[in-house]
C-alpha cells in the first residue's frame, strides 16, 4: 500500500486540496455526473502514468480529457469541425465525449499512442469546480480496477484504490451511472463508438447520418485496431459468470427455474419478475434511465453476496438502453442466450 486513501467530502477547502494534489502531479479520485474519474494532469506523463498504474490499464486504451469551458480546447486539439461545435452546443456540459484530432502538448501516453484525443466538458458541480481551481485539463478514466464494473460512489472507488491513490472526493452517487456516449466525425457524419446517456436518437437531432461502429455491439478480438480501443477489453465484470437472457419475463422465469443452483442468482428489472420462483435476485430498474443508474452498483453486489452464476434479464436496445446493453455484453463476455 503506498498511500494511506483518504475520502474527503466536496467542500470548498476540499476541492482546493484535491486541486493542489493535481498540480503537484498526483491522481484523485473524482465524481463526474457519469461515473467516478481518476483524475491526473493531462499534459503530465508522470501523473498519466500514475492513472494507468493505479487502474492496472492496458496502456493502449486511451482516457478522456475533461476541461469545464470551451476556451479549454484550445492547445488541445488541431480544429473543432463544425459538426462537433454543434454537439458541443447541445449536449455540452453532459456526458458525451468528442474525439478530435490532438495538439503535440497532448502526451501520447494520454491518448494511448493515437494522434486523437477524446475530450468532455463534465456537467457535475465538483468535478467543473476541481477542474476550474486547477486549471488544468484532467485525463480521467473511470476510477475502478481495468476490467472491473465503474465506480458510481466513493465507496466504489474505495473498495478499488484504497492504498493505490491519495484522495477520493465524495461527490454522493454518480447520476447517470455509466460512462459518456463517445463520438467520432468522419467527413458529415458523427460515428458512435461508445454508446452512453446521450442516445443515437439525440445525436440524429444534429444529423441524419449517425453511424454505429462495429464495436458497439460485436465482440473484437484483442489484437485488433479498432475505433475504440476500450471497447475490445473484458470489461465491467463481476467475478460471477454472467449470461444474458434475451426474452420475455415468462421465458426468463422458465429458463432459470431449469438451469439454476444454489450459487446463482438473477439479475432482473424488478423483483417481482421471478413471482413465485425461488432463486435470489436483485432488480436493476425498469426503465432504461433506472437501468443505467444502478447497472454497475448491482454488478458489484453480485460480487458482495458470491454470486457464482448470473442470468440477467437483456435491456432493451434503444435510447439509453443501447448503453446498458453494450455494457452488459462486456460483462458477460458476449454470452447471450435468445429464447
Ligand atoms: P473510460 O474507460 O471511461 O476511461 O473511457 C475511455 C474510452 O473512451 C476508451 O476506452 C475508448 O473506448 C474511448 N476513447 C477515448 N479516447 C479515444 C480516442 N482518442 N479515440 C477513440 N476512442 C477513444
Ligand atoms: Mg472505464
Amino acid at each position: 500500500m503506498k498511500y494511506n486513501t483518504q475520502v474527503i467530502d466536496n467542500s470548498k477547502r476540499s476541492i482546493a486540496k484535491a486541486a493542489d494534489l493535481l498540480t503537484n502531479g498526483e491522481v484523485v479520485g473524482i465524481p463526474t455526473e457519469t461515473v467516478y474519474g481518476l483524475a491526473g494532469n493531462a499534459f503530465d506523463e508522470n501523473a498519466v502514468s500514475k492513472i494507468f498504474i493505479a487502474k492496472g490499464r492496458p496502456s493502449d486504451n486511451p482516457l478522456i480529457v475533461h476541461i469545464s469551458s470551451i476556451d479549454m480546447l484550445d492547445g488541445l486539439v488541431e480544429n473543432v469541425p463544425e459538426l462537433a461545435k454543434k454537439c458541443a452546443e447541445e449536449f455540452w456540459p453532459g456526458p458525451l465525449t468528442m474525439v478530435l484530432k490532438k495538439t503535440d502538448r497532448i502526451p501520447d501516453i494520454t491518448s494511448g499512442g493515437l494522434d486523437t484525443v477524446g475530450i468532455r466538458m463534465p456537467s457535475h458541480k465538483t468535478a467543473r469546480a476541481i477542474i476550474d481551481k486547477c486549471k488544468l485539463p484532467l485525463a480521467a478514466p473511470s476510477a475502478n480496477l481495468s476490467g472491473s464494473p465503474s465506480p458510481t460512489t466513493a465507496q466504489h472507488v474505495l473498495n478499488d484504490m484504497d492504498g493505490r491513490i491519495p484522495c477520493i472526493v465524495d461527490g454522493g452517487y454518480s447520476p447517470v451511472g455509466v460512462e459518456s456516449t463517445v463520438i467520432a466525425f468522419e467527413e458529415n457524419a458523427i460515428k458512435l463508438l461508445r454508446p452512453g446517456f446521450i442516445s443515437v436518437d439525440d445525436l440524429k437531432t444534429i444529423t441524419d447520418n449517425v453511424l454505429v461502429d462495429k464495436g458497439v455491439l460485436t465482440m473484437l478480438k484483442n489484437d485488433a485496431v479498432v475505433a475504440s480501443p476500450g471497447m475490445k477489453y473484458k470489461h465491467y465484470s463481476p467475478s460471477a459468470d454472467v449470461v444474458l437472457i434475451d426474452s420475455d419475463c415468462d421465458s426468463f422465469k422458465e429458463y432459470v427455474a431449469n438451469h439454476s443452483d444454489k450459487d446463482t442468482w438473477c439479475m432482473v428489472f424488478s423483483d417481482s419478475d421471478l413471482d413465485g420462483v425461488d432463486i435470489p435476485c436483485i432488480s436493476y430498474g425498469t426503465t432504461d434511465t433506472e437501468q443505467a443508474h444502478q447497472l454497475f452498483d448491482v454488478l458489484r453486489k453480485l460480487d458482495d453476496v458470491g454470486a457464482k452464476k448470473v442470468y440477467a434479464r437483456c435491456p432493451s436496445k434503444t435510447g439509453v438502453g443501447l448503453a446498458v446493453y453494450n455494457r452488459m455484453l462486456r460483462a458477460s463476455g458476449f454470452q447471450v442466450i435468445k429464447l
